[in-house]
C-alpha cells in the first residue's frame, strides 16, 4: 500500500454530529492517524472539553496545558500550542484541557465569537512553513458555540453516523445548523463526507440504516463502513489509536480504507 495522494490545498473538516457516543472522537482520531501513517501531514483540533482525542493521541493535556482554550479565548497561535503525537509521526494536536468546557459562556462575551478558530486555522495554514494537508476537528456533543466555531473554520462536514436505533433522529437538526451557519457565517460549507459507524453485518437493523443513510446521503456516503469492534473501544484505554494499538485488526483497516477513501473522494468540483 502506497502513500495517499495528497491535496492540492488543505483540506479541513468538522467531524460533528450533536448527539454523544455515535464516534466523532474515534473517527477523527482514527482518520487522522490513517493519513498521517500513509505520509500524509495532519493536524488533529480537539474541541471536545471531555479532551478524549487528545487521550487517544497520548499529548498532554492536563488542566493548564496551552491549547483550543488558549487559542479561542487569548488568541494564542496553533503553531505555538500544537504538540506532536507521540507515536505518530505527521500527526500534530492541539489538546483540549478541562478549561475549555467554561468556554462555551466565556466566549458569548467576545467580539467575532464565532469566527475566532476559523482566524486561528486561516493564520496557522498561511503562516505554516511546513504545512498541513489535513485538518480535523473534533468536535463536542452539542452545536453551541465551539461547534459553530469549528463549523466556521471548516470547509467539510464529516458526520458519523452511529447504526443504531434512532441514527436518523437529531440529524435534521444538525443539517439545520450547517444551513444556518451557510447562510450567516461560511458559504462554502458542505457536507461532504459520512461514515457509518459500528456497523453491525450480522443485523438487519445495521443494513437497513445504512440503506436509509446512502438512501439520503448518495454517495456522499463512504462506500467503507466502521464495523463494531471491542478493539476499537480498547485503544483509547491504552491511549492508543486502533492503527498503532493494533495494525492488522479489522478496525484499523477499516479506518484505513474510509480515510483513502476521504483522500480521492473529492467534491472539489463543487467547491470552486
Ligand atoms: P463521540 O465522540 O461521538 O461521543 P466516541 O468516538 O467517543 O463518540 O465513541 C463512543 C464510544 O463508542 C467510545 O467508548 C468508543 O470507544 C466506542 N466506539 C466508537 N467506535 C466504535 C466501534 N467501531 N466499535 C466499538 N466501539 C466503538
Ligand atoms: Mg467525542
Amino acid at each position: 500500500v502506497g502513500d495517499f495522494e495528497r491535496p492540492s490545498s488543505p483540506r479541513v473538516f468538522v467531524v460533528a454530529n450533536q448527539k454523544g457516543g455515535v464516534g466523532k472522537t474515534t473517527t477523527s482520531v482514527n482518520i487522522a492517524a490513517a493519513m498521517a501513517m500513509r505520509g500524509l501531514r495532519v493536524l488533529l483540533i480537539d474541541l471536545d472539553p471531555q479532551g478524549n482525542a487528545s487521550t487517544a493521541t497520548n499529548i498532554e493535556h492536563g488542566s493548564g496545558t496551552p491549547g483550543t482554550y488558549e487559542v479561542l479565548l487569548d488568541g494564542a497561535a496553533i503553531a505555538d500550542v500544537a504538540q506532536n503525537a507521540p507515536e505518530i509521526e505527521n500527526l500534530a494536536v492541539v489538546p483540549a484541557t478541562i478549561d475549555l468546557a467554561g468556554a462555551e459562556i466565556e466566549l458569548v462575551s467576545l467580539v467575532s465569537r464565532e469566527q475566532r478558530l476559523r482566524k486561528a486555522i486561516d493564520a496557522y495554514l498561511a503562516a505554516s512553513s511546513d504545512p498541513v494537508d489535513y485538518v480535523f476537528i473534533d468536535c463536542p456533543p452539542s452545536l453551541g458555540l465551539l461547534t459553530v466555531n469549528a463549523m466556521a473554520a471548516a470547509r467539510e462536514v464529516l458526520i458519523p453516523i452511529q447504526c443504531e436505533y434512532y441514527a436518523l433522529e437529531g440529524l435534521s437538526q444538525l443539517l439545520r445548523n450547517i444551513e444556518l451557519v451557510q447562510q450567516h457565517l461560511n458559504p462554502r460549507l458542505e457536507v461532504s463526507t459520512v461514515l457509518l459507524t459500528m456497523h453491525d453485518a450480522r443485523t438487519n437493523l445495521s443494513a437497513s440504516v445504512a440503506a436509509e443513510v446512502r438512501h439520503h446521503f448518495g454517495d456522499r456516503v463512504l462506500r467503507t463502513a466502521i464495523p463494531r469492534s471491542v478493539k476499537i473501544s480498547e485503544a483509547p484505554g491504552y491511549q492508543q489509536t486502533i492503527l498503532t494499538y493494533d495494525p492488522t485488526s479489522t478496525g484499523a483497516l477499516s479506518y484505513l480504507e474510509a480515510a483513502r477513501e476521504i483522500t480521492t473522494h473529492r467534491r472539489e468540483e463543487s467547491r470552486a
